[in-house]
């Protein structure tokens, strides 16, 4: 799970003990994986040490170093050799997506089970395997409003007449790598319970990876529902996520199904928003709206040091992504760009997604 998580992975072994058995068991593993693998091997902590390391090379892994983490030796050159693995990001464009992928994220017993079981309730039928393309196993689509929708690793949570508790029923490893194959994550909490500081981390986690986002208040069947407790429960959500003003947010009760068709429906238009195009006439007309009410502030009133904007194009969509032509990168102001981006959302209707903007120098 963690590899399917990763960008990089890292393979640690020991020279004191030499290679083992199961080190050989993981190097074969990690020979299936796509992704870059780099073998570290620890407690190089002198020249002996040095040279009965050498047979590490037998694995075969050709990003192989030698390290102290005790003595601090190595270990900054590997962090360099990693950075050159990672892929690079700026500009990860996801494609438009012809069905929704929802991942259910959450703490235990806020009720993703049943959340999710009502999700597959009996309206909505579930697309039978034949229907579609090979799926994975742990995945289940279902058609809503003419859509596909597939709900990812349903059989991590979906365990129909077992009551089970505890930590391992569902790990946080586990949600980031539902949240990884996913288009939008369902944060599931708990109305009788709010925001609470784990809940946070988990919505940082997905945030954090540019997909989208809904927090579900679950079990308002609970709560005494009016307009003031309404009110009160966005007022602490917001509060408590407060790194992600614009995230929308949806009350259910999975018990009794109120809510359900609601949440869809904020997915389904959640999606289609992460999936707007706005023509390239329309940005050349923002833009010079912006810059002529508000220009980049020039640096110690010196006009040579100013930001000049000349373009932006939308190069991608899920996320929408902007790309802005300027003089130079470095002269960009925070704020600024916070007013670019405002401007947009304004302007082309971008209310609860995150946006991205690269800007980029040109002549
Ligand atoms: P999970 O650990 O997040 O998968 O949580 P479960 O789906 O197993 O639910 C935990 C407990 O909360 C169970 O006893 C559920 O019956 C209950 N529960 C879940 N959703 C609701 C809800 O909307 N309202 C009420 N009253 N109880 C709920």
């Amino acid at each position: 799970m963690a590899m399917g998580a990763a960008d990089v992975i890292i393979f640690l072994t020991d020279a004191v003990q030499g290679l083992t058995a199961t080190d050989q068991a993981v190097a074969q593993r990690l020979r299936r994986t796509d992704k870059p693998v780099m073998l570290a091997v620890n407690k190089v902590d002198n020249e002996n040490r040095e040279l009965a390391a050498a047979e590490f090379f037998q694995l075969g892994i050709s990003e192989t170093s030698f390290i102290s983490a005790y003595h601090n030796y190595g270990v900054y050159d590997l962090l360099e050799r990693m950075v050159d693995l990672l892929p690079t990001r700026e500009l990860e464009v996801f494609t438009p997506a012809t069905e929704l992928r929802l991942s259910i994220v959450g703490r235990t017993n806020v009720g993703k089970s049943l959340l999710t079981n009502a999700i597959l309730g009996e309206e909505r039928s579930i697309v039978s395997p034949e229907a579609g393309t090979t799926r994975d196993a742990l995945d289940t689509p279902i058609t809503y409003r003419d859509h596909t929708i597939t709900l990812v690793d349903t059989a991590g949570i979906r365990r129909p007449g077992q009551v089970q508790r505890g930590i391992e029923k569902y790990s946080v490893l586990r949600a980031v790598n539902a949240v990884h194959r996913s288009d939008i994550t369902l944060l599931i909490t708990d109305a009788t319970e709010l925001a609470t500081a784990q809940d946070a981390h988990i919505a940082g986690l997905a945030w954090d990876t540019n997909r989208g986002l809904i927090v579900v208040v679950n079990k308002w069947d609970l709560v005494n529902p009016n307009r003031f407790r309404t009110e009160r429960s966005l007022h602490r959500v917001h509060q408590r996520l407060h790194f992600m003003p614009y995230v929308p947010v949806s009350f259910t009760s999975a018990l009794t199904g109120e809510g359900i068709n609601e949440l869809l429906d904020t997915a389904l238009s959640l999606w289609m928003e992460r999936q707007r195009r706005v023509p390239f006439r329309d940005l050349q007309y923002l833009l010079a709206d912006a810059v002529s009410t508000h220009a980049p502030p020039s640096r110690r009133g010196n006009l040579r040091n100013r930001l000049r904007v000349r373009r932006v194009r939308q190069v991608g969509v899920n996320p929408p992504t902007f790309v802005f032509s300027v003089n130079d990168p470095k002269l960009l102001h925070f704020s600024y760009e916070r007013y670019l981006e405002n401007q947009i959302r304004e302007r082309f209707g971008f209310h609860r997604t995150h946006l991205r903007l690269v800007f980029r120098a040109e002549r």
